[in-house]
């Protein structure tokens, strides 16, 4: 039997309550509502469960990726029939310190984490509130957006590391936090919980300030359709969505996939489109660029390719892997601009 089924055989034994979704449709686990089924999913209730989860795949020498809300993804049609995935989706613990930080667990949602800062009087997550992702998924991508980004609230952050199997605490000015990238994103961890360190202010002008973000969102972007946010980084000294525009593929169509007509920067799901859909436009997309304006654009979206799989001595983090072509040979999925703008906005 493969390592990967004598896994899942000792974690059912192990951990009998454990919530196990066998070959899951990973369309039922991303905002772009596409791609095949993963071998398993597995749903752990605590950060305990979690750990025991983890131990098991490493005796089996395979590294289990974390899932929060999928807003970041682009799964394969093909599947994944070599990869577990422990979706964060049950660790919700959130709560006030007394020192008046926030704890949060990785599996809270932005949007439940910013509007709990609002109602205890503390700024400084205002930006978060319309991110669709987790406080796992959020610190992994240093995500941002309208000036603000994770690594100005996160104080702590509190890992499991699968190399030696350990906890660890980490503070937020030793994550390696940069445009859309952490240290999480070059270390074989799981995010288990965080603590923000924010100031004080008034719960109405917090609030004002979330509404008046969240308006200019609903009003520039496409969020009626599925996507996963922004396709593409900031390239060094440029706007991506006004490039793709200037090259005319705004609203081009590949299949049931879109450059959405509303804001270049995203590609959309017009309904029933492939991953495979998905990654030719986004190809098409980069190739045009390249061609007509010289500028690489690179992935900000994490796509995996078929047959994906983590082991021992995987690269630490799923890279953009899949993101290559003949027309020119750079590997995507690099930095983008270390500037903190960015372009959901
Ligand atoms: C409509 C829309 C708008 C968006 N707007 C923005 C925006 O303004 N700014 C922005 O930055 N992003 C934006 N995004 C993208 C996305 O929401 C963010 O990147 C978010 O941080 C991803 O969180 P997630 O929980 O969905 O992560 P996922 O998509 O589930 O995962 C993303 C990566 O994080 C890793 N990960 C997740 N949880 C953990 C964990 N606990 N431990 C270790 N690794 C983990 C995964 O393995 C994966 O590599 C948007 C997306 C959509 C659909």
């Amino acid at each position: 039997m493969e390592e990967l089924e004598l896994a899942i055989k000792e974690l059912k034994e192990l951990l009998p309550g454990l919530k196990i979704l066998e070959n899951e449709p990973m369309s039922a686990h991303c905002s772009f509502k596409t791609g095949g089924p993963a071998r398993a999913v597995a749903v752990p209730s605590d950060v305990f469960s979690l750990t025991r989860i983890c131990s098991v795949m490493k005796k089996h020498k395979i590294f289990p990726m974390a899932l929060g809300n999928g807003t970041n993804f682009l799964f394969p049609d093909e599947g994944l029939p070599d990869m577990l995935f422990i979706s964060t989706e049950k660790l919700q613990k959130i709560f006030l310190n007394e020192d008046g930080t926030i704890y949060a667990e990785s599996g809270v949602s932005l949007s439940r984490l910013s509007g709990f800062a609002q109602q205890n009087g503390l700024k400084g997550l205002e930006f978060a509130s319309g991110i669709p992702g987790t406080v796992g998924g959020g610190i992994w991508m240093n995500a941002g957006a309208y000036g603000g980004e994770m690594k100005d609230a996160v104080q702590s952050v509190v890992y499991y590391f699968y190399p030696d199997q350990g906890l660890y605490e980490q503070l937020g000015k030793d994550c390696q936090f940069g445009y859309r990238t952490s240290f999480f994103q070059n270390n074989p961890a799981i995010i288990l919980s965080a603590v923000f360190a924010l100031d004080k202010d008034e719960p109405e002008a917090i609030a004002s300030r979330m509404r008046e973000i969240n308006e200019k969102r609903r009003e520039k972007q496409p969020l009626d359709l599925p996507s996963a946010g922004s396709a593409f980084k900031r390239p060094e000294g440029h706007y991506a969505a006004a490039l793709i525009e200037e090259c005319g593929l705004k609203g081009y169509r590949n299949g049931n996939a879109q450059v959405s007509d509303k804001h270049a920067g995203f590609v959309v799901n017009l309904g029933g489109a492939t991953s495979k859909d998905v990654y030719d436009l986004m190809m098409h997309v980069r190739n045009e660029v390249y061609a007509q304006k010289q500028v690489e654009l690179h992935p900000e979206i994490i796509i995996l390719p078929p047959d994906y799989k983590l082991t021992d001595t995987s690269p630490a983090a799923p890279k953009n892997v899949a993101f290559t072509n003949g027309d020119y040979e750079k590997t995507a999925g690099g930095t983008g601009t270390s500037a903190a703008k960015e372009e959901n906005q």
